[in-house]
């Protein structure tokens, strides 16, 4: 049977504390909605593909689209509406008149290719289709939502994933019908339940996980380096420290730029890059966790191609080396000795500005400011030191 996809691209990521659509983050050196959508591409009852995305993020996803290889499929990119539901119906009404369509979160980059094909069985031969886990832990009601007035039996209870599948056109009328209504559904399931479409349990997996909250990410890239199975001769999980130091004279007329955020003064750090001295300690004791060629190696400070470079770009690539070794990085302690301007200021965007780059939660970076009290060339004014200490986390073996 042929099978379109609707691929659902409209969430906005208030629950992840982030204002960017969630789907457009990276994950292993892609984006989110890239790894959500490959696995279809390989499977030859899917003909073609429908990303739903927030009117904002339109263009952003088409061109995202535009770089993938399509394997001989249709993909193509509307607007979504307010509610999930209108989201999909709008999906739906640009689909071909396939025998299936099967209706995928954007936001679940994990999902595989076998789970796919099993819903696509089962909706063919059931009208719907349900990818779902079983329950682990026992349910328990409260209308009241104080008080249990029901245990459900666990081997009946089933947490709702996708790709759920469905035969097109009974679910095109059902969902039209919803549409028009007032109510919402969580998932496309209950409107296909409430026009009486059998929907068949299909059983998914654990990995097969949504990113909701920002931790999400972190654990879809470990799952990623496990599929992946890199660096085998490392445990899962086994930790390696690091150290780094950098030092920059200061000098007039230089912007300050440190870990990638501009702190004003008269003064800012000699450099072939930006002269971010916070950010090239980091990148150093990242590489040197992981085993690999330090900055100065890596990134050749009479190659022209680093004049002037941005460090956010230079320990973005340290982080993205250290990930493809098999290591995320767990958390990072940093001390700056300056003697002005005061950091203490600038602290709060600091942490933010590195977590961003390292695509961590900013608790796990930490920013310290000293003075050399008025001793040496970085007491009078002519230097910044930064020393750094990671720990990394082996996500690979
Ligand atoms: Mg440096």
């Amino acid at each position: 049977m042929r099978c379109s996809v609707v691929l659902v691209a409209a969430g906005r990521g208030s629950r992840f504390g982030d204002p960017r659509n969630k789907v457009l983050l990276r994950l292993g050196g892609k984006t989110v909605l890239e790894h959500a959508l490959e696995p279809f591409l390989s499977i030859p009852e899917i003909v073609e593909i429908v990303v739903v995305a927030n009117a904002a993020d339109l263009e952003e996803v088409a061109a995202i689209l535009t770089n993938i290889a399509a394997n001989g499929k249709s993909i193509k990119t509307v607007a979504g509406g307010p509610r999930r539901l209108d989201s999909v119906f709008q999906g739906i009404c640009n689909t071909a008149e396939n025998e299936l369509v099967a209706i995928h979160d954007a936001a679940r980059p994990l999902v595989r290719r076998e789970t796919i094909s099993r819903a696509l069985e089962a909706a063919a031969r059931s009208g719907g289709a349900v990818v779902a886990e079983g329950a682990v832990d026992t349910v328990k009601r409260a209308g009241d939502g104080k008080f249990v007035n029901l245990t459900m039996p666990r081997n009946e209870i089933f947490l709702a994933q996708t790709p759920q599948v469905f035969k097109r056109r009974e679910f095109a009328q059902a969902l039209e019908r919803a549409a028009s209504g007032p109510e919402d559904f969580t998932d496309d399931a209950s409107v296909a339940e409430r026009a009486g479409i059998a929907v068949e349990i299909v059983e998914g997996d654990r990995e097969n996980i949504k990113i909701t909250y920002p931790g999400d990410l972190e654990r879809a890239e470990e799952i990623l380096a496990v599929r992946a199975g890199r660096n085998p001769n490392m445990k899962y999980n086994e930790t390696r420290v690091g150290a780094g130091y950098d030092l920059h004279r200061l000098a007039a007329g230089r912007k300050f730029i440190l870990g990638g955020v501009e702190i004003g003064g008269e003064f800012g750090p000699l450099g072939h890059s930006d002269g971010d001295v916070l950010l090239h300690a980091l990148a150093d004791a990242i590489l040197g966790a992981a085993g690999l060629d330090d900055l100065g190696t890596l990134f050749p400070d009479n190659d022209p191609r680093y004049k002037n470079a941005s460090s956010r770009a230079l320990l973005a690539e340290c982080s993205a080396r250290a990930r493809a070794a098999g290591f995320i990085v767990s958390n990072a302690d940093c001390i700056v000795i300056l003697e002005r301007p005061k950091i203490a200021v600038h602290r709060a965007a600091i942490r933010k500005s590195i977590a961003e780059i390292l695509q961590i939660p900013e608790h796990c970076i930490n920013v310290k400011g000293k003075t050399a009290e008025g001793l040496g060339e970085i007491g009078e004014g002519r230097a910044v030191e930064a020393r750094c200490s990671v720990l990394l986390r082996c996500v690979a073996g």
